[in-house]
């Protein structure tokens, strides 16, 4: 499916809607999520249009690429996560129950997460 360039993820990054931004550099955007499920949680999406780990993993650049996961390893540490832990997680298509059509992954920490649902 093409991608939706009218996202609201899009639209961050175009600066046309506010985001609660942490951290930005040249391949990643990373905010607040609006509905936190965990003290922390917090969104790092790609500067580029991706809708999933679909087709970015397939057609992003490789600089892209290693740039977005290193600044999710970045936001992490930077948040204060990394000793006590974290989860990360992405969603991807209609049975993940992605909502934004924008690759984005989720930071989940701040206290014990318990065993992953699904
Ligand atoms: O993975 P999924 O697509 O379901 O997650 C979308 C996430 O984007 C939700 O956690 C939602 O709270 C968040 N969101 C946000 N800011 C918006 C719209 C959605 O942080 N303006």
């Amino acid at each position: 499916m093409a991608y939706d360039d009218t996202n609201i993820f899009a639209r961050i990054l175009r600066g046309e809607i506010p985001a609660n931004t942490i951290y930005e550099d040249d391949y990643a955007l990373a905010f607040h999520d609006i509905n936190p499920q965990a003290p922390v949680h917090v969104l790092v999406i790609p500067k580029g249009p991706y809708q999933s780990m679909e087709d970015f993993t397939q057609s992003a650049p490789a600089d892209l690429i290693a740039g977005f996961f290193r600044a999710v390893g970045h936001v992490a540490r930077s948040l204060d996560l990394a000793k006590d832990g974290y989860r990360i997680l992405a969603n991807h298509g209609p049975n993940s129950h992605q909502e934004v059509p924008h690759l984005h992954i989720h930071i989940f920490g701040g206290r014990p997460l318990g065993p992953m649902l699904v």
